[in-house]
């Protein structure tokens, strides 16, 4: 096993070191409310213009996952703030 480091911080993180894995996933959600504002909106033309798109930019658009690796420390970090809110309005 070789060395790692931090994604954070860069702190090289040593074979035997305490380490974290951070996995963050980001999807489409959905309601199973539609809002159409346009009613000009014509739905055959806009899955044309979808099916156009290159596929790995569609799957981007729904979902998303990042894995990082994490120090004792920026887990810390990390896990103390993970939206990165304003001190003033967040709620521990
Ligand atoms: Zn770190």
């Amino acid at each position: 096993m070789s060395s790692q480091r931090c994604s954070r911080c860069q702190k090289i993180i040593h074979p035997g070191d305490l380490f974290y894995r951070l996995l963050i996933k980001v999807f489409a959600d959905f309601d199973g409310v539609i809002n159409i504002r346009n009613t000009n909106f014509d739905i055959k033309k806009e899955f044309k213009k979808v099916e156009a798109l290159p596929e790995d930019l569609i799957e981007e658009e729904v979902f998303k996952e990042f894995i990082f690796v994490l120090c004792p420390r920026c887990k810390e970090i990390y896990c103390a703030n993970p939206l990165f809110l304003p001190l003033d309005d967040a709620y521990f």
